[in-house]
């Protein structure tokens, strides 16, 4: 896990996919294209790999696109390229060493996950192929998918369909077999896949903003279940069997992970999130002269911060800045060290909120590591309050999809009866949005997401080695708004 404190303080995201198919050519320009859009959803390493007819081409690199790969040097035309972004959730993380596309050869397979599988060394078959030395959940589907084609002469699809109704979790597949490219969604559909076109190429991504980057017009988002193949033969779907589950696309997609331009099952990720800031000062407003001002945390809550903002009357000022790239910071997770890196990754402006009453807006709070010295930050550049408000329920549970939220113990809400939080953060108020009115502004009722991390509710078996979190607060307790204040701290 990187060490820097005021990253490692927000829910990561496992990875972003892509692909393209079309009539032979350089796809590996608009994957990477795609991945650079996709970079928000991880950052340890990024790679490509290009099928060309009978063989597969790649190459992978550590961190960012612009660092993984600087140039498309000796990856050739072809009729396929797929492509992947890497934050790791699991298995190896030292940058390079778990870096996708999974490229396996005889025959060709190569392989881009988004999600976790829960449990996948249980899965049959995973006993025989686990000896190859599989270091992540994603290279073990691939040589269980590898091993199906071999042992039973099966095709891709076909192995898709005899692989993936034995195993469980969140996966979100770009694959090919050096001809056709195929994309996948599990049952419950916790992390997205857009399918668009642009002239005679399809392309796959993870969020439909990839798909616009490159010019492509979004033609629709798989569907949770569905193994879409496209090549020479045109475009096939079917659906994985799995007659008992129930859609839970991850709602966290929509407060934090997706870029705000994206739409997620057609809802538009920005207005989910100004909806999410209105419904915020709807609920929590904080009343008192002088009338406060709205600041953002950098930067995913400007969305919310500028709904909560319109709603309540109030004026955003720009209270802290994120100045351009630092460096990844490496230096022990002490809470001195960690404040003095968080204090240079954001910069209060005394301008703005000297003499201030601050309304503070967040999306999200899960260590919080941070926010305790972002208040600081505030009062130090002179606000005489500081209200914080988070446009999300609290953190209480461990994500098993595809997410670091960290354990349950570093969870702050999980750790700490609400009344506490304030005092903690030394913030004056804080105050969490509820479920109902967080889903209410992504649109419809909680029925089709997944809402595990907040409520304890996980849509499928969880890993054998969970053992739920030791704090009296059971999932229906703890699922609802939460108010706390100095004042009604006790
Ligand atoms: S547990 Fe939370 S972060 Fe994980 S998929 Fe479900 S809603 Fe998303």
């Amino acid at each position: 896990m990187s060490a820097d404190p005021y990253d490692a303080d927000r829910p990561r995201e496992a990875c972003g996919v892509a692909g393209v198919w079309g009539p032979a050519g350089r796809h590996a320009a608009p994957v990477r294209e795609m991945l650079v859009a996709l970079q928000h959803r991880g950052q340890e390493s990024a790679g490509i790999a290009v099928g060309t007819g009978a063989a597969l081409v790649a190459r992978h690199g550590a961190g960012t696109v612009a660092q993984a790969l600087p140039d498309l040097d000796g990856l050739p035309e072809g009729p396929v390229a797929i492509g992947h972004v890497r934050y790791a959730t699991h298995g190896a993380r030292d940058g390079l060493a778990g870096a996708q596309p999974v490229v396996l050869d005889r025959p060709p397979l190569a392989l881009a996950h988004n999600g976790t599988l829960v449990d996948p060394h249980t899965a049959p078959g995973a006993e025989a192929v686990e000896p190859a030395g599989c270091s992540t959940d994603s290279e073990l589907l691939a040589r269980l998918l590898l091993a199906a084609r071999m042992a039973a002469g099966l095709d891709t699809r076909a192995a898709l369909h005899e692989v993936l109704p034995t195993l469980r979790g969140a996966y979100a597949l770009v694959l090919t077999d050096g001809e056709n490219l195929y994309g996948v969604r599990d049952p419950h559909g916790f992390r997205p896949l857009a399918l668009g076109r642009r002239d005679d190429t399809w392309l796959l991504a993870s969020e439909t903003a990839a798909v616009t980057a490159v010019g492509g017009e979004v033609v629709r988002e798989l569907e949770p279940g569905e193994v879409l193949s496209i090549g020479a033969h045109g475009t096939t779907s079917s659906r994985i069997e799995a007659p008992d589950a129930k859609t839970a696309a991850c709602l966290f997609e929509y407060v934090y992970f997706a870029r705000a331009d994206s739409t997620l099952s057609g809802r538009s990720v920005y207005r989910a999130r100004y909806r999410a800031g209105q419904a915020l000062a709807d609920y929590a407003p904080v009343g008192g002269e002088p009338r406060p001002v709205v600041v953002a945390t950098p930067e995913t809550a400007r969305v919310a911060a500028d709904g909560y903002a319109e709603r309540a009357g109030l004026s955003v000022v720009q209270g802290l800045l994120r100045p351009g790239a630092v460096g990844r910071s490496f230096i022990a997770g002490d809470g001195a060290a960690r404040e003095q890196t968080v204090r240079r990754k954001l910069v209060p402006v005394p301008d703005a909120v000297a003499g201030r009453r601050v309304v503070l807006v967040d999306d999200s709070l899960v260590r919080g590591t941070t926010m305790r010295t972002v208040a600081r930050l505030l009062r130090d550049a002179g606000a005489v309050e500081v209200h914080l408000r988070i446009a999300s329920p609290p953190y209480r549970w461990p994500c098993f999809y595809g997410v670091d939220t960290g354990r349950p113990a570093e969870l702050l809400a999980a750790r700490l009866p609400i009344t506490e939080l304030a005092g903690q953060l030394d913030c004056d108020s804080v105050v969490f949005l509820s479920l109902d009115r967080l889903t209410e502004a992504v649109g419809g009722d909680s029925s089709g997401y997944c809402t595990a991390c907040l409520t304890g509710r996980y849509p499928t078996a969880v890993p054998a080695a969970f053992a739920a979190p030791a704090v009296g607060c059971g999932p229906e307790a703890r699922s609802e708004t939460a108010l706390a204040s100095r004042a009604t701290a006790e």
